[in-house]
């Protein structure tokens, strides 16, 4: 079901603190950490603490949570004080998407080449 905790889900664990992550920020509904394979000075994942697969289905089935993540990728640009950021959803296998409990890439620090990769 949407948004009910799954057992397989790596960042369901994280959330329930069952598996180790550098927490920086946290809020009733979103947790935000360091991603473990950085890809710029500032890689930070910003997550809803309910399950949904991706964002395309986060933002049909709870838009006030989606809005949620998007002001955490702000929080955490403040925080780590960026003034430029680049926020980045993979969806999809063939874009990148490797976990599939909906994320924010929160990226930063260095310069960033458009179009990406
Ligand atoms: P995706 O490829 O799905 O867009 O992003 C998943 C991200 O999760 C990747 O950037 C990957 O490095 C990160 N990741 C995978 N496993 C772990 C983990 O156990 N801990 C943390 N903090 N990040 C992880």
């Amino acid at each position: 079901m949407p948004g009910e905790p799954q057992g397989d889900c790596l960042f369901c664990k994280i959330v329930e603190g069952h598996i180790p992550a550098t927490i920086i920020r946290e809020t009733d509904t979103t947790v935000a950490f360091r991603d473990i394979n950085p890809q710029a000075p500032t890689h930070v994942l910003v997550i809803p603490k309910a399950h949904y697969e991706t964002a395309a289905v986060l933002a049909a089935a709870a838009p006030e949570l989606a809005a949620d993540v998007l002001r955490e990728t702000q929080a955490v640009a403040d925080d780590e004080k960026l003034e430029s950021y680049r926020t980045v959803f993979n969806t999809g296998s063939g874009a990148g998407q490797t976990v599939w409990h909906a994320h924010a890439h929160v990226i930063g620090g260095r310069g960033l080449h458009w179009p990406p990769g």
